[in-house]
């Protein structure tokens, strides 16, 4: 991380990880293990934080980096952090930032658009600088809404009269990227030392992509030699990245669809820029010009080098939910491993990639999610019908398959709601200025 973020000494990153990836925060052993299903098949378990999903890996340490650089600028004013989520970041920034000082979150996820057990992790939240509410929309109408927000002169002037700014945990966020990169370099090193690999062999990556954060970090790990040969891009039915990976043209205008990995179920992937970027040759103009194509015409088309190397660096594909749940039943009938939905489709596309090319390379799949975060469509693919959607779908789960609820997950029922808020575009400016007290 140092090497990204020379602002801080050795020794402040030290301490800013010691205290976000303690033993009380990941209940297991090095953070980010890999479990090996076979020899050559790693799973990247990236779900033992606090709020069982990926996003903790960066956002335990976030707050750290952020008080941290708000001291060393010697800014007054209090950082508020507004959030849009699909579901896993909303909760894993609450965690992050709740009672943090010099702080208030504000987060908005779309109604209809998370599971139940997402929604209740949301809303029970403790802390004293925390707003949660729900929006009409999907999840990018909030996440364009809250962009308004941020470049909104007038309530931002509000904003800083009440001795705030706005500031973002969304995964463009570069202090969400750099802890990414980290684990991959761990995986790498634990695939040595397992056996599954020689030191500076290749191995393949397969990652459950939405915004494309995740596998993001997996290319700057390669770019500093960290020995990955294909980064394997694993997208839902909402394959805007499928089909870019394969003609070279991004297409966000299409039919969106809400997905048992509803935290993939994105159409503009907002880290996808930085990719960009870096295989134009650090071209800002370039970029500059795809991104106003894609905002005034919701599409845009690379040249043919960025082309080239798309595909000589990434496969891609998609599955379907039938799909996904087919997988989950197969992982769990051939290892008695039971993997979450996210997780689901990277193994699906695995397969497909494997049998598209026949590279029998070491595989590491990112695991992004508890299956215990999506108990119901989990239980629904291992043939269980429960019927209902409430919280008792933990201990079902937990009988069904004879294994332990995360306790992270353990006691949300006993919780209480505290916010219950919905709004819509227009309401959200003035929803987050009453929260600015
Ligand atoms: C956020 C998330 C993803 C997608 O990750 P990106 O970095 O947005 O590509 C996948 N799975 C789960 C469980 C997530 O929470």
């Amino acid at each position: 991380m140092g090497k990204y973020l020379s602002d801080f000494s050795e020794e402040e990153l030290n301490g800013f990880t010691q205290t976000a990836y303690s033993e009380d925060r990941f209940t297991v052993r090095g953070t980010a293990p890999v479990h090996m299903l076979e020899d050559t098949l790693g799973v990247l378990e990236l779900w033992h934080g606090p709020t069982c999903a990926f996003k903790d890996v960066a956002l335990q340490v976030l707050p750290h980096l952020l008080t941290s650089s708000l001291e060393k600028l010697g800014e007054t004013k209090t950082a508020c952090i507004l959030v849009a989520t699909s579901g896993d970041t909303g909760k894993a920034a609450l965690e992050g930032f709740a009672d943090v000082p010099g702080t208030r979150i504000a987060v908005f996820y779309p109604k209809d658009g998370v599971s139940r057990i997402q929604e209740l992790q949301m809303t029970t939240q403790r802390g004293q600088n925390l707003y949660v509410s729900s929006f009409r929309g999907n999840f990018d109408n909030v996440q364009s809404c809250i962009k308004e927000v941020f470049s909104d002169e007038n309530i931002r002037t509000r904003a800083a009269e009440k001795g705030y700014f706005f500031s973002s945990a969304n995964s463009i966020n570069w202090g969400r990227a750099v802890p990414q990169i980290v684990y991959y370099v761990s995986a790498y090193c634990e695939l040595i030392n397992n056996g599954s690999l020689k030191q500076g062999d290749e191995f393949n990556v397969c990652v459950p992509t939405g915004n494309f954060g995740n596998i993001l970090a997996a290319y700057y790990a390669r770019e500093m030699g960290i020995p990955i040969s294909k980064l394997i891009c694993a997208s839902n039915s909402n394959n805007v990245l499928t089909d870019f990976f394969k003609t070279g043209r991004y297409d966000a205008e299409r039919q969106f669809y809400h997905t048992i990995s509803p935290a993939m179920d994105i159409l503009i992937s907002s880290n996808l820029e930085r990719l960009i970027f870096h295989l134009s040759g650090n071209d800002d103009k370039t970029v500059t010009r795809y991104m106003s194509k894609l905002k005034s015409d919701g599409v845009y088309t690379v040249n043919d080098e960025i082309k080239a190397l798309l595909s000589e660096l990434f496969f891609a594909d998609f599955c379907t939910n039938e799909e996904a749940m087919k997988t989950i039943s197969e992982i769990y009938n051939e290892y008695s491993y039971l993997i979450d939905t996210h997780t689901a489709v990277a193994f699906n596309v695995y397969n497909k990639y494997r049998e598209s090319t026949n590279d029998t390379k070491p595989v590491v799949v990112a695991s992004t999610a508890s299956p215990f975060k999506f108990s119901e469509s989990v239980l629904a693919a291992l043939g269980v019908d429960v019927g209902y959607k409430g919280i008792e779908l933990l201990d079902i789960l937990a009988r069904t398959t004879e294994s332990e609820i995360p306790k992270p997950l353990a006691d949300i029922g006993t919780l209480t709601e505290r916010f219950t808020d919905t709004a819509d575009c227009e309401a959200l400016p003035e929803a987050i200025m009453r929260f600015l007290i």
